[in-house]
């Protein structure tokens, strides 16, 4: 079996469906398990209307859930033109949908339900519901034989509704059940990315952008021979192409270093993804549904991968924290108290550095920093400065160190915080830089480290 994962601008119109069914066609004897995310920007209209239902805003709601319903309606009949039987399916599978959120909405603001977490996830989940199906459909009017499967059978995590850690066990104990049973009376399966149950038996989420993890776990669980991420970009690239110019395509890299690419801000997927992967060894292929013949990137055991410079990613919203005492006190103890006020607030930090007089650490979580840094404030002097970014080399050994360095030496030499991180499987060197000047800073670098020319 294989996992096939499409993102959102794969399944976002009557076109991106009708090509990404076409590669999955080709893909029938490995039996594929299809894993699909909402149709693009339909997770951000429900993200907009469980924020219109927490205010109050019947009409903001109500306007864009009849646009959600038109959408899906209007790409059924689309992909459904000469076939009355699934293109009524297909219908009726999404009116269901849309009514159970209308009445939902209608509950809200009737004032008979009140807006939650809980209750935001339920609403934030339909997008995946709505493509699988509407897919699932398509798929069995062209002649391929699939069965939908709901991924909350076995996709189980804690309770945080809106970010569920996944309980890894419990998943593999279910879900090659649930698939091997699917595939019983089908070539192809199809299921949601991003959706989970929680343990108190809830409608959760994985949280932004986490179909790719879902996809990842579900190879995991089934023991896929390989999991294809299909996305709108030829595979990952050297540095983020939207930013940068004369980016390249990698055509290897490892499960670190993607997993490091993807921690320091390379777009390309879900940081969690490789997670799973790794622990069963499954190559990932990052390919791209727009050129199904192009060669993507696979990600691979680091023992496969050459040395050498890989990529170069910058994360943009970087705020820059220092805690100092005013008396000075072990920098142990001060450590210990900034950790442990920094867990406690849920901030996950970046980079690190010590000096005797003071801590300095860089982190990209704008929602609990301040209540950390009130926490700080009890026993040190803390500040917390906006406007600056990360930028990260990264790469595999340490032969092409040199050179990295150099190529980065103006920006580092100025940079407030600068850190180098290496083992066996990758070398991170990662730095501070102002905001403003962060994307030509990328640029200046990526060309020194892979010249102007595609090669
Ligand atoms: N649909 C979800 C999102 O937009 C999950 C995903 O696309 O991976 O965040
Ligand atoms: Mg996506």
């Amino acid at each position: 079996m294989i996992v096939m994962k499409f993102g959102g601008t794969s399944v976002g119109s009557r076109e991106a469906v009708e090509r990404t069914v076409g590669i999955v066609r080709g893909r029938l004897q490995e039996r594929p398990v299809v894993v699909v995310s909402a149709m693009s920007k339909v997770t951000d209209m429900l993200y907009a209307i469980s924020d219109a239902l927490e205010a109050g805003d019947k009409d903001a709601a109500d306007l864009a859930l009849a646009e959600l319903r038109q959408k899906h309606l209007e790409t059924a009949a689309a992909l459904l033109p000469s076939d009355p039987i699934w293109r009524e399916e297909a219908y009726s599978r999404i009116s269901d949908i849309c009514d159970s959120l209308q009445n939902f909405a209608d509950e809200v603001i009737g004032g008979h339900l009140e807006m939650d977490k809980r209750r935001k996830a339920i609403i934030d989940s339909k997008g995946e519901y709505l493509s699988s199906n509407m897919i699932c459909c398509y798929m069995n009017s062209v002649g391929i034989r699939t069965e939908w499967v709901d991924a909350r059978e076995f996709m189980l995590t804690d309770n945080d509704y809106l970010q569920g850690v996944p309980d890894m066990h419990e998943i593999e104990r279910r879900c090659p059940k649930v698939i091997d049973a699917a595939f019983a009376a089908a070539e192809a399966v199809i299921t949601q990315g991003f959706v989970c149950k929680t343990a108190d038996g809830s409608e959760g989420v994985l949280g932004r952008g986490g179909s790719d993890y879902s996809a990842s776990i579900i190879g995991m669980a089934i023991d896929a021979s390989r999991i294809e991420i299909w996305t709108d970009v030829d595979g990952v690239q050297s540095a983020d192409p939207r930013k940068v110019s004369n980016t390249r395509r990698i055509s290897r890299i490892s499960f670190e270093e993607a997993a490091e690419m993807a921690a320091y801000g390379a777009k390309v997927l879900h940081p969690k993804t490789i997670e799973p992967a790794v622990s069963k060894n499954i190559p990932v292929m990052v390919l791209n549904s727009m050129n199904p013949d192009g060669q993507g990137t696979v990600i691979l055991q680091s023992a496969f991968i050459e040395d050498g410079v890989r990529s170069v990613s910058s994360k943009e919203n970087i705020r820059l924290v220092r805690v100092s005492q005013p008396v000075m006190t072990a920098v142990s103890e001060l450590l210990t108290a900034t950790f442990a006020a920094l867990a406690e607030s849920r901030v996950k930090v970046d980079l690190v550095k010590v000096t005797p007089r003071e801590l300095l650490f860089t982190t990209d979580s704008t929602d609990y920093i301040a209540a950390a840094a009130q926490r700080i404030s009890a026993f040190a002097k803390v500040s917390v400065e906006d406007g600056y970014a990360q930028i990260s080399v990264i790469g595999k050994n340490i032969s092409e160190l040199k050179l990295a360095l150099k190529a980065a030496s103006a920006q580092l030499r100025n940079s407030p915080l600068a850190s180098v991180a290496q083992n066996d499987s990758y070398v991170n060197i990662s730095f501070v830089v102002p905001r403003a000047g962060v994307r030509e800073d990328v640029q200046k670098i990526h060309t020194y480290l892979f010249g102007r020319e595609e090669r």
